[in-house]
This record gives structure tokens, C-alpha cells and sequence, in this order.
């Protein structure tokens, strides 16, 4: 296959980056973008203000740290990081340009063309996407509604011994919302120890929860320093910054730092300087339950209108957190030619299944998001839906 051919096959349109999403009109249950309503206009801009008159611009508009910035590092281990239940270092902490950055650098690091990964399936299109411009070969292994089937996995690691690692969302998955449960957290990371092998653990959604009950990530329980956590304030904050982390062992976290200085050097000072002076003068624990609040009533306007508009035949599972419903219909049709059809004659938008899967080849699902519509849109939404899938 010519050089051209390779690149045309490897890097194809993402189903969650399509325009047709933002046209005028459009009811849109697609991306997963946070509500600009929660933005905090107020604490940012008095970041900026601090910036500005602490006189430390110009240290702001200079090159920085490839780790980044020491300040937000310890802030991010001392405060956000104890938030989410991981005892850390600064030392342990990389700034990276949202997790995607994070998930990308683990392809780069990790995998050769040709090498295998395992990953959920259904699971994060926009790490199918990197993990295939890698070249990787992706396993998937079943979601259920408490995390990835263990007994599967443990088959895959047996027959793959080579896998280069395994990508997980255990709070919230994106696409199903599935919440992996404390036995199948704890069964992962014995398993990255007993294997060898990597964990990629992807953590955006965690503070996006809905129930009383808080399950510490994959990483507290990680003993083998195999797990590598990446979290982001793309969902919590504000996804413009570009601001994420990577948590890992000194050693594994020494090579994302190198490979960081090859890519592009560093994040911008000025985006990490914001989000310092955000965590020093804010109370980090106040905003996540504040914003809580906000996508559980959203979840709740989904599912009642669900229940209202939607045929019986459709199944779901009312998500605990994070930002999506995923709809599996009854028979199996063309989920993007359904779109178009919903975009074109209900002006109501939603993302095709197919794409979530590493195997492609189930089309009878659909992604709803509920993060970013208006709460009085959604019912309206949900009607056009039910009509069309009449
Ligand atoms: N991981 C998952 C599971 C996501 O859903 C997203 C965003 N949609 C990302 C990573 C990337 O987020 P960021 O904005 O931090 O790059």
C-alpha cells in the first residue's frame, strides 16, 4: 500500500466533530461539550486579573517547564487529585493539552503499527481514532453496566500476551455511562501487575457523578505502578483551556515528558497559569457539586422524555454520571443514514453507535448527549426522535 493510501485509511472523519451537528435549528444531542452556562466567567476572569497584577505576565507569556507549571502540579496532587481519591506528588503529575493529548501520547509511547491494545467496546471513539492512526490493532472487550466483563479480559490477556495495554473509562463511560464497580477496579489492577501491562485509565467524567457513593479510581489500587491515569478540566471547568494531566509512576512519566518535548514542547503557560490561580482561589470541592447539579437535572429531563416519546422496544441504562444516554433499538438499520434523516427533516441530532465500536460492526445504537442542550429543548428533542424512529 503507497504512503498517500496508509494515511487516507488511517485518518477518517470522527462522527463526534461532524458541522452538520451546528446548524441553525438543530436540536443537538451530539457532542459532548460541557454547558457554557457553567463556564466560572466570574473566577477565570478574576484569574486573569490576578495575573495581570501580580506582575507575573511576562513569566506567563515565556516558555515553561516541558512537566509544566510547578505551581498547578502541586495544586493539581494536593487538591484535585485527593478529590478524586489518588495520593500523589507533584513529581508524578505532567500537564498535557487535554486528555486527549494524554491518550494520544500513549499510542505514541506504546504502540508500534500492527501492535494490539485493549480497550472497552463500545468505548471513546476519539481514542479509537488515535489508537487507529497508530496503527494499533483494537480487542475489544464487552461493557456492562459495572465495567468491562473481567472473565473476558482475562481471556484476551491470556491469548495477547503482547498487548501493549488496556484503555479504560471506569466512571461514566463514554458512550454507555456504564460504572465500573470497586471488585472490577480492584480485579484491573491486579491484573495490569500480574500481566505487565500498562492500564490507561481515562478519568474525565469522574467528578460528573450523580450518586451518594464515590469509587476510588483504578489508580489508588495500583501497586505495580502500571496504571496511568489521565483526567482533564475539559468537563469540570472549561474544555478552551486545554487543560489535562497525566498521573503516573516517576519512570513511566519520565518518557511521556520526553516524548511531550518532541511534540509541542509544552502547554500554554498563560492556559496553566489560569488554572492556578482557579484552584488557589476556589473551592475546587463547591464547583464539582455545583456542577453536579446541573447535568443531573439535564439526565433527569432526558429520561422522562425517553420514557415519554421513545418506543418501549429501546433500551437503555439511566447513566449515574457523565454526560451521555446510549439508546440500543430494536432492529438493526443504518445508524448514519438515520442521521441524516434526523438532521435533514427533524433537525434533531444525535451520534451514530457504529463508531464507538473497535469491531464496527454493530449499528444499532445511538449516542445521546445531554450536556450541552438546553434544558427545555430536550423534551422537544427526544419527541422528533421518537417520530422519526417511528
Ligand atoms: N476521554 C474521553 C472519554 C472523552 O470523552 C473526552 C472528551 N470528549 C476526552 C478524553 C478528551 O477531553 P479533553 O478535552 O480533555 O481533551
Amino acid at each position: 500500500m503507497s504512503a498517500y493510501a496508509t494515511c487516507v485509511e488511517r485518518f477518517i472523519q470522527s462522527d463526534i466533530r461532524n458541522p452538520l451537528y451546528d446548524k441553525p435549528d438543530m436540536i443537538s444531542f451530539s457532542a459532548g461539550r460541557p454547558d457554557a452556562a457553567v463556564f466560572p466567567l466570574s473566577d477565570i476572569s478574576t484569574a486573569f486579573h490576578v495575573l495581570f497584577s501580580k506582575g507575573e505576565l511576562v513569566q506567563a507569556l515565556q516558555y515553561g517547564t516541558t512537566e509544566g507549571l510547578g505551581p498547578l502540579r502541586e495544586k493539581l496532587a494536593a487538591v484535585v487529585m485527593k478529590e478524586a481519591g489518588v495520593v500523589t506528588d507533584t513529581g508524578n503529575i505532567m500537564i498535557t493539552t487535554g486528555s486527549q493529548q494524554g491518550i494520544n501520547f500513549s499510542a505514541q509511547l506504546f504502540v508500534n503499527p500492527g501492535d494490539t491494545v485493549i480497550c472497552e467496546t463500545p468505548t471513546y471513539l476519539g481514542a479509537l481514532n488515535t489508537f487507529s492512526v497508530a496503527g494499533a490493532q483494537c480487542i475489544g472487550i464487552p461493557v456492562e453496566s459495572d465495567g468491562m466483563n473481567i472473565e473476558a479480559l482475562q481471556q484476551t490477556l491470556e491469548k495477547h500476551r503482547d498487548a501493549k495495554f488496556i484503555y479504560t473509562i471506569p466512571d461514566f463511560q463514554n458512550p454507555t455511562g456504564s460504572y465500573m464497580s470497586l471488585k472490577k477496579r480492584k480485579q484491573i489492577a491486579e491484573l495490569a501487575a500480574v500481566y505487565g501491562i500498562p492500564v490507561i485509565e481515562d478519568a474525565p467524567y469522574s467528578e460528573i457523578r450523580f450518586t451518594e457513593e464515590k469509587l476510588p479510581p483504578i489508580k489508588s489500587f495500583d501497586t505495580s505502578g502500571m496504571v496511568i491515569y489521565l483526567s482533564t478540566f475539559s468537563k469540570t471547568l472549561c474544555p478552551g483551556l486545554r487543560i489535562g494531566w497525566i498521573c503516573a509512576d516517576t519512570s513511566i512519566l519520565q518518557k511521556y515528558v520526553l516524548l511531550k518535548g518532541t511534540s509541542d514542547s509544552q502547554s500554554s503557560t498563560i492556559d496553566q497559569f489560569l488554572a492556578y490561580y482557579y484552584l488557589t482561589n476556589s473551592d475546587w470541592k463547591a464547583r464539582v457539586a455545583s456542577v453536579r447539579q446541573v447535568y443531573l437535572k439535564r439526565r433527569n429531563t432526558m429520561i422522562e422524555a425517553i420514557k415519554k416519546y421513545l418506543p418501549d422496544t429501546i433500551s437503555y441504562v439511566v447513566p449515574e454520571g457523565g454526560f451521555f444516554v446510549w439508546l440500543k433499538l430494536p432492529i438493526l438499520m443504518d445508524d448514519k443514514e438515520l442521521l441524516n434523516k434526523t438532521t435533514a427533516f427533524w433537525n434533531v441530532s444525535f451520534v451514530p453507535g457504529s463508531g464507538f465500536f473497535p469491531e464496527k460492526n454493530k449499528n444499532n445504537y445511538i449516542r445521546l448527549s445531554y450536556s450541552n442542550t438546553p434544558v427545555d429543548a430536550i423534551p422537544e428533542g427526544i419527541k422528533r426522535l421518537g417520530q422519526a424512529l417511528q
